[in-house]
């Protein structure tokens, strides 16, 4: 019998590409993939602990394995942020455990597999990374890491812990890697890091706008998009490789995390409200129709309500398209937890809401401003919601679902008239 296995994932883009780069290693050791824990003779969990929440969930799922190996002997490996954080001590806490890899061990899986390792945490200073064995989940668009951990230390922040230190990978092996993925059919190349724009060569000390043109000269690369950019190491060189080319995406998300500089500087993120303002004015005088998205933290300790009307201001200023803002979540050993006052959750609760409230308008006024134009849109497959339709995105980054010839081939890049504005999508007609 070949042996089998299941991988669950949580969390951001890079859990996901790991997850894609776990599964390629499995399968070139003979592994299948199954749909259903209960056939898997390995069930792995590829965790994120970036709030409480998300890491109690892990525990909870484990609970549930617990039982499910009894039946069927599966052997469980936890794999991603928690297992980071947990290393030996989850192995104490949940014993039916059998290993714990951590994000630095992502390309090394063949030594848990084998044995040789239970906990492996480290970061080991070659990391391997063995760009062929990679399951792409998507047939049109392809992650592409091109820096792991980071180094900014936001006072809020898990990931530094979790991920380690900025580890960049050389420019040659990031254009190979692209170019395998052009030549297997993936169009949309999204370049990842935790502070992707930090990016610098090893060998060359190549800067990230000059990876950006390099990769969006490549032939085949239709799109280009990157996530997640730090506002303070956007630069010149940044902005000029995103004006200079027609096929980087005109999107950017950029997390502000407060409209107030003074809890902006109690988070640690070496920007101010109006340093951080002037970044998008650059911006915007280079790529006029940009989409700012943001990330946004309310009720970090100490923060005011004068603190938390700023943001509100500043998101009437930007008018972001899309927003995520969550509640402040202390995080284990990270200064944020010895900062100032924690908010009461009732007000971080209310905060919240209000928040919601307003970037609902904004959006609604955004996506209304659309109706009637013909945009180009790259085709991803059909729509979930009417699979009579084809869905893909705007070169801004907004999700289309739209009538067209069913047989249009997934990665082409088709005119759309814009005739609809629903809650989060737009919706319309291929015109070409
Ligand atoms: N590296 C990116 C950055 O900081 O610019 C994003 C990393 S994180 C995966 C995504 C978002 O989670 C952050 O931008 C932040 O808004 C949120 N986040 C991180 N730590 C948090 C915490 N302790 N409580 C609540 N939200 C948090």
């Amino acid at each position: 019998m070949p042996e089998t296995f299941f991988i669950e994932t949580w969390g951001c883009q890079m859990n996901e590409l790991d997850s894609q780069r776990i599964a390629g290693s499995l399968r070139l050791r003979g592994y299948r993939r199954v749909d259903d824990e209960r056939d898997a003779s390995l069930i792995l969990l590829n965790t994120c602990s970036i709030r409480e929440k998300s890491e109690h969930k892990v525990f909870s799922r484990l609970g549930e394995l617990r039982e499910l190996k009894r039946e069927t002997g599966a052997r469980i490996g936890v794999c991603g942020c928690v297992a980071q954080q947990e290393g030996e001590h989850l192995i104490e806490r949940a014993p039916w455990v059998d290993f714990v890899m951590g994000p630095g061990n992502v390309g090394n899986v063949d030594a848990v597999l084998d044995g040789e390792r239970r906990v492996a945490v480290d970061f080991p200073e070659h990391r391997q990374y063995d760009l062929l064995a990679i399951d792409r989940g998507s047939p049109t668009k392809a992650w592409v890491t091109i820096i792991e951990g980071c180094n900014k230390n936001c006072t809020f922040c898990i990931v530094p812990t979790t991920r380690g230190r900025e580890v960049s990978r050389p420019f040659g092996d990031v254009l190979a890697e692209v170019r395998a993925a052009v030549d297997s059919g993936r169009v949309e190349i999204e370049l990842l890091g935790q502070t992707v724009n930090a990016y610098r060569c090893p060998a060359s000390s190549r800067d990230f706008g000059t990876l950006l043109s390099a990769v969006a000269e490549i032939g085949g690369v239709r799109r280009l998009r990157f996530m997640t950019s730090h506002p303070a190491e956007v630069n010149d060189s940044m902005i000029a490789a995103m004006g200079d080319h027609a096929n980087i995406s005109r999107y950017l998300h950029l997390p502000v995390q407060s409209g107030s500089s003074k809890v902006l500087r109690r988070m640690k993120r070496l920007y101010t409200r109006e340093k951080y303002l002037e970044t998008l004015d650059r911006i915007r005088q280079a790529i006029p129709e940009i989409h700012f998205s943001t990330d946004i933290i309310v009720g970090f300790p100490g923060e005011s309500e004068d603190d938390f009307q700023q943001t509100l201001s500043l998101i009437e200023e930007v008018r972001y398209g899309s927003l995520f803002a969550f509640k402040y979540s202390p995080r284990p050993g990270t200064p944020a937890v010895r900062i100032g006052e924690p908010v009461e959750d009732a007000i971080a609760t209310d905060r919240l809401t209000r928040l919601f409230e307003l970037h609902e308008r904004i959006k609604r006024e955004r996506l209304e401003s659309y109706r009637g134009r013909v945009l180009p849109v790259l085709v991803e497959g059909p729509s979930k919601h009417d699979p009579s339709m084809l869905s893909g995105r705007t070169d801004d980054n907004w999700v289309v679902n739209f009538v067209a010839d069913p047989a249009t081939p997934l990665g082409s890049m088709l005119g759309v008239r814009i005739d609809d504005a629903l809650h989060h999508t737009l919706r319309g007609e291929a015109t070409t």
